[in-house]
């Protein structure tokens, strides 16, 4: 085994999330328990326990709840009294019926392409953390801290959705209201967020540690 890829973890190392020290794992044999930074006196895990159920769990719940994020409408446009409801889909197609191609741009990014990208992302990292097929943790890290940089502009969805609310309100006869989809895509975001803080990226490194003391 090369010294590279020695990981903390093996020389009973770990570092403390809140201020950065190198703490000793003295406790080797429980690794389950959490560690008293020497420096910050904060609490923390060498490995977040149970990593990988609760980001697929997250995950999982973020994924249905991106359902009826898309089936009910989004926004409800009442023009002389009357209520026209669109969803997520069809509502960026009325935006590029009428040439607004930049904020068709942002809300099909923001709202279709992101979350799906982060939750198919997840789903990827957890099953190559499990399984270690085609494991490659330096890539793989860079994927995961990309995926979680991504996830709070998702909500800009929500404040284009806000803004047109407010900015349409003010007219007399158009007006705009929001849709119980906002609900269920804000739900949708904050899971994923909760789901990518769940992963522990070193499992990764653990995997490859582990491959390559069994030789396979
Ligand atoms: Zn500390």
């Amino acid at each position: 085994m090369s010294l590279s890829t020695n990981t903390a973890k093996e020389s009973n190392l770990a570092l403390c999330p809140k201020c950065h020290r190198l703490n000793k794992v003295t406790d080797d044999a429980n690794q389950q328990n959490s560690i008293r930074c020497v420096r910050c006196h904060g609490r923390f895990y060498q490995r977040k326990p149970n990593s990988l159920q609760y980001t697929l769990a997250w995950n999982t719940v973020a994924l249905i709840a991106f359902i009826p994020a898309n089936l009910y409408p989004i926004m409800i446009i009442y023009s002389l009294g009357i209520g026209d409801p669109s969803t997520i889909l069809s509502g960026i197609g009325q935006f590029v019926d009428q040439g607004l191609y930049p904020i068709a741009a942002i809300i099909f990014t923001a709202s279709i392409i992101v979350p799906l990208l982060k939750i198919v992302g997840l789903y990827l990292l957890v099953y190559r953390a499990y399984t270690g097929v085609r494991l490659r943790p330096d890539k793989h890290s860079k994927f995961y801290h990309a995926l979680e940089f991504l996830g709070p502009w998702s909500m800009l969805d929500v404040f284009v959705v806000a803004l047109l609310v407010a900015v349409v309100e003010l007219g007399f006869v158009t007006s705009v209201a929001a849709g119980p989809a906002i609900n269920y895509f804000t739900l949708t975001v904050i899971f994923t967020m909760i789901a990518a803080n769940s992963f522990d990226p070193r499992l990764l490194w653990d995997k490859k540690e582990l491959k390559e003391k069994n030789g396979y």
